[in-house]
Parts: structure tokens; sequence; C-alpha cells
């Protein structure tokens, strides 16, 4: 089996989750397999290129998991976006819709010095909203957002459509 069918393999589909109607792809029995996770964060890595990276942006919660494990591997610097209220420092804000519900972001005004170029990683693309809303984040800090890369796209809902402007990669698509 080749690495991404391997991972595409292990993530399991739960009926109903969160809200009545939603099928989650639940990627936990990647993390709990040493072998999967390394696999997930070497492809990650990957979609980087040949660029320097200087900070590797996650996005609560899951996107925290696979972009720490990236910035460490890129030796570059861990940035988290967080939901609101969680960050202690001065932050900017971005509203959003999910696939399920509505919330709001943060980033912290420093976490980023304009130029730096950055790799924003999440575990799931769906409608594209919540990416979209850590793009207009990243852009307010005039950060070089060399690219967007997730573990899995769900194809079906064109999320790409709301990050068009910039590189988007994705190890697995549905
Ligand atoms: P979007 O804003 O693209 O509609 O939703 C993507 C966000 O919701 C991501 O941060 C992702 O973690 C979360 N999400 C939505 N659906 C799923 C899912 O089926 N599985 C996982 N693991 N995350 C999801």
């Amino acid at each position: 089996m080749s690495k991404t069918a391997e991972l595409q393999a292990a993530i399991r589909d739960v009926a109903d989750f969160p809200k009545p109607g939603i099928i989650f792809k639940d990627i936990t029995p990647i993390l709990s397999d040493g072998k999967l996770f390394r696999q997930a964060i070497d492809l990650l890595c990957e979609t980087a290129g040949d660029r320097k990276i200087d900070k590797v942006v996650g996005i609560d919660a899951r996107g925290f998991i696979f972009a720490a494990a990236v910035a460490d591997r890129l030796g570059a610097g861990f940035i988290p976006v967080r939901k609101k209220g969680k960050l202690p420092w001065k932050t900017h804000q971005a509203a959003y819709s999910l696939e399920y519900g509505e919330a709001v972001i943060e980033l912290h005004e420093d976490a980023i010095k304009p130029g730096e170029t950055v790799l924003l990683v999440d575990d799931l693309l769906a409608t594209g909203g919540t990416a979209a809303a850590a793009v207009s984040l990243l852009e307010k800090l005039d950060a070089d957002l060399v690219g967007i890369s997730f573990l899995i796209e769900l194809t079906f809902l064109h999320g790409r459509d709301n990050l068009s402007q910039h590189p988007i990669h994705s190890i697995l698509s549905y």
C-alpha cells in the first residue's frame, strides 16, 4: 500500500458527529500510530517544497498537532491560531462560519514579522471558512504565505475556492 493509502485506510468515518447529518473524519487513529503519524508529518513537510519556512501556523485544535510537528521538522517556529479568548496577549480577530456553527479565531499581533515566510497547516479542509479566516489574520501581519497544507480535503465542499490566491496542498482527498 502507498503511504497515502495507508493513511486513508486509518481514517475513521463517524456518523452524526458533532451534529446529526455530519460524517466526521476522525484522524485520531493516525495520531495513535507512530508510523502513520510520522508518514503524515513527512508528507505535510514535503508541501513546503524548497522554501525556507520561518513560521508554521496551526489552527485550533487538531491543526496544532500537525503544525507543531511540521515546525519542529522544518526548524521553524510554531504559531497558534486560537479560538476566541484563549490567547493571552493582544490579538487580531476574524469571524467565520463552520460546516457546523460559527466561531471567531485570533492571532497574536506580534506573532509574525512582516515578510516572514509562513506555512499554514490544518487537519482538514471542508468549506474553507476556517482557513480563509486564518489567511485574513496572516494578511493583517503582512506574512509571506508560502502555502496552505491539509492532511484531508473534502473536495465536494469546494473549500479551496475560498483560498484561491494561495498554493493549497492536501495529502488525502475525498
Ligand atoms: P471548514 O472551515 O473548512 O468548513 O472546516 C474545517 C475545520 O473544521 C478544520 O479546522 C477542521 O479541524 C474542522 N473539521 C470540520 N469537519 C471535520 C471533520 O470531518 N474531521 C476533522 N478532523 N475536522 C473537521
